[in-house]
């Protein structure tokens, strides 16, 4: 009896003790997984699995969808466009398709996921490829409903509609993209493939230490490494990621620059030391103007006799934006007599910036508030005493006007010294990174080249 009792009050033990150790197992485990996991984001970009929600992935075709689906066979394949002021009843309509298929196929998508709210949210302008039914065929639409979802619509072999959401498969690629500047840096650059989001980011970044206008000479050269997303269907790119690395080789003289995320996570630019590639205010703050008329003595062109212009004249036509050229305060935003519509902000204790003959301002400028550099304020204009639309921008100095282009600017944030050696590593896995690209852009380059001997060897 007692040992039975001993038994059992051990076999409880045991019990407790396996699930406590089951228990343990389980959060060590489920911590070991979560940490790799987190390891993975930081070092390498993971796949999206292709059963992400559950869905299966789309097809280039209506054909290929229905092959993949075993619909109703479809022909003569057609391509629209949602409308304006349209629907996809009356879209259908517009189409041709009968009243009662209309409804039976507007009742499969609301039966979808959020069916109704995928049915009031399709974005105008939307390629719908879509065949008609007939007693032969089939009715089928394929809506490219965002850049990754697919909604397909088909008819099966008993005449009912059926829907289904489809994920657009895609690819991450890390992309070295390197050119030569013939005389302008943008059309250079997009020639070369880079995308324009990704040139965009390239030139302000950029612009902190370089003048576009003066500074770029043909035979200058470009480096830049991003990562981009493509849809693996159309081969389009649906997403860039924020530069990693860009250098500029200036006769002779090469700027680099590496983003590394600061302590808010946001990526910011460094050159091979850890200093800033921002400067606490831009020089030129509006893209693609001409710089028409210098700071100096000049005759003014419509009062006639000669007046100091303690400012930078750029030319653009009325309605191009114009950024804060630094981060700073409003003080002012309204109108300034011969100046017209006009906004100065107060940046650090020693600078202004102040911006003449506007258009208009963007709706978030108020007096007294926060402004952060590169954001748009305001639009070029004539309003003032102005002979046509240019923007008149001036750098103030402890209140006094100086010329924006002499200036010596402070720099932005360097990297923190206890982040240097963790910065310096990060660059030396950025850079070899660079070099494998180049290798196999190389590569890619014979490849081709062979494939073009090839071709000629069999039509010769
Ligand atoms: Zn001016």
């Amino acid at each position: 009896m007692k040992k039975a009792f001993k038994y059992i009050l051990l076999k409880h033990f045991l019990t407790v003790l396996g699930s406590f150790t089951i228990l343990l197992f389980c959060f060590l485990t489920n911590k070991v997984n979560s940490t790799s996991i987190k390891n993975n984001e930081k070092n390498f970009p993971i796949e999206r699995p292709l059963n992400l929600f559950n869905l299966e992935e789309s097809a280039d075709t209506i054909f290929n969808l229905v092959q993949k689906v075993g619909g109703k066979p479809v022909a003569n394949i057609q391509k629209t466009r949602l409308k304006k002021n349209e629907n996809l009843s009356s879209l259908l309509k517009r189409i041709n398709f009968e009243p009662n298929h209309i409804i039976k196929i507007i009742n499969s998508i609301k039966k979808l996921n959020k069916g109704p709210k995928i049915l009031s949210s399709l974005p105008i302008g939307m390629i719908i490829n879509y065949s008609n039914p007939s007693s032969l065929t089939g009715g089928a639409l394929k809506l490219n409903y965002t850049k990754t979802r697919d909604i397909f619509v088909w008819q099966d072999v008993k005449n009912e509609y059926n829907s289904q959401v489809f994920l657009r498969p895609t690819r991450t690629e890390e992309t070295l993209i390197t050119g030569v500047i013939n005389n302008n840096l943008y059309i250079s650059a997009l020639k070369s493939g880079i995308p324009e989001n990704t040139l965009l980011e390239m030139i302000s970044l950029l612009g902190f230490s370089i003048d576009f206008q003066r500074e770029i000479r043909s035979g200058d050269s470009f480096e830049v490494l991003f990562t981009k997303k493509i849809d693996t269907l159309s081969n389009f790119i649906i997403e860039t990621k924020p530069i990693k690395y860009v250098s500029m080789n200036l006769s002779g003289n090469k700027l680099n620059f590496f983003s590394y995320k600061d302590k808010f996570g946001l990526p910011q630019y460094y050159d091979e030391n850890g200093k800033s590639s921002k400067r606490t205010i831009m020089k030129t703050p509006i893209n693609g103007a001409r710089l028409s008329s210098r700071y100096g003595n000049r005759k003014h062109p419509i009062l006639g006799y000669t007046k100091m212009h303690r400012g930078l004249d750029f030319a653009a036509p009325s309605g191009t934006p114009v950024f804060a050229a630094g981060d700073g305060i409003i003080e002012k935003a309204g109108w300034y007599g011969s100046y017209g519509k006009y906004i100065k902000i107060r940046h650090t204790g020693t600078y202004k910036t102040a911006y003449a003959h506007l258009s208009g301002f963007h709706k978030n400028v108020r007096i007294g508030k926060r402004v952060l550099q590169g954001k748009i304020i305001g639009y070029v204009g004539t309003t003032g005493r102005s002979t046509g639309p240019h923007l008149h921008y001036e750098v103030i100095k402890n209140n006094i006007q100086v010329n924006p282009l002499k200036i010596k600017l402070p720099a932005g944030k360097n990297v923190s010294k206890e982040n240097l050696v963790d910065y310096k590593n990060h660059i030396k896995s950025i850079l070899n990174q660079k070099i494998a690209l180049e290798k196999s852009n190389q590569n890619n380059v014979i490849a081709i080249n062979n494939h073009n001997m090839s071709n000629k060897l069999i039509f010769n």
